[in-house]
């Protein structure tokens, strides 16, 4: 705000400096126009400056959002979402709801106990599974 104030300023020292009136009378709105500039700028920093707080705030809350996530990638083999660093497979139906559901080993794959979504471990088929090269009804390839 160096520039409005030295404005201001000078207005100032004009206006006491100036002795004829018709002069003084000319510069009184230069001096209010520069003073009111001086005031706009003053609430325009200083709701800048609330909305600067407001927008760290939230993107403190936010980062903190991120780092709580799990740092997981999608496996189209399972279905499922695995985060890396500690094997656990996040449930896929509830992270289209935005949330990160782990989801408890079962014993041929994986259960979600939020909304019951069964992921089954293709490495581990259940008794059910059929295997790629069975022959339905006689025999087994
Ligand atoms: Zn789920």
């Amino acid at each position: 705000m160096g520039a409005i104030k030295d404005l201001v300023d000078l207005a100032d020292k004009l206006n006491t400096s100036i002795m004829d009136r018709k002069t003084r009378e000319l510069l009184l709105p230069l001096k209010e126009a520069a003073t009111e500039a001086q005031r706009e700028i003053f609430y325009a920093e200083r709701k800048h400056a609330e909305e600067m707080d407001k927008l760290k705030a939230e993107n403190t809350t936010l980062r903190a959002q991120i780092d709580q996530q799990p740092k997981a990638e999608f496996f189209p083999k399972t279905g499922t979402w695995i985060e890396s660093s500690t094997g656990i497979h996040y449930c896929p139906r509830c992270r289209q709801n935005g949330k990160w559901s782990p989801m408890q080993t079962a014993k041929y794959g994986w259960s979600c106990p939020s909304c019951d979504k069964y992921a089954e471990d293709p490495a581990n088929p259940g008794p059910t599974s059929l295997p790629p090269n069975y022959d339905r009804g006689t025999r087994i390839l």
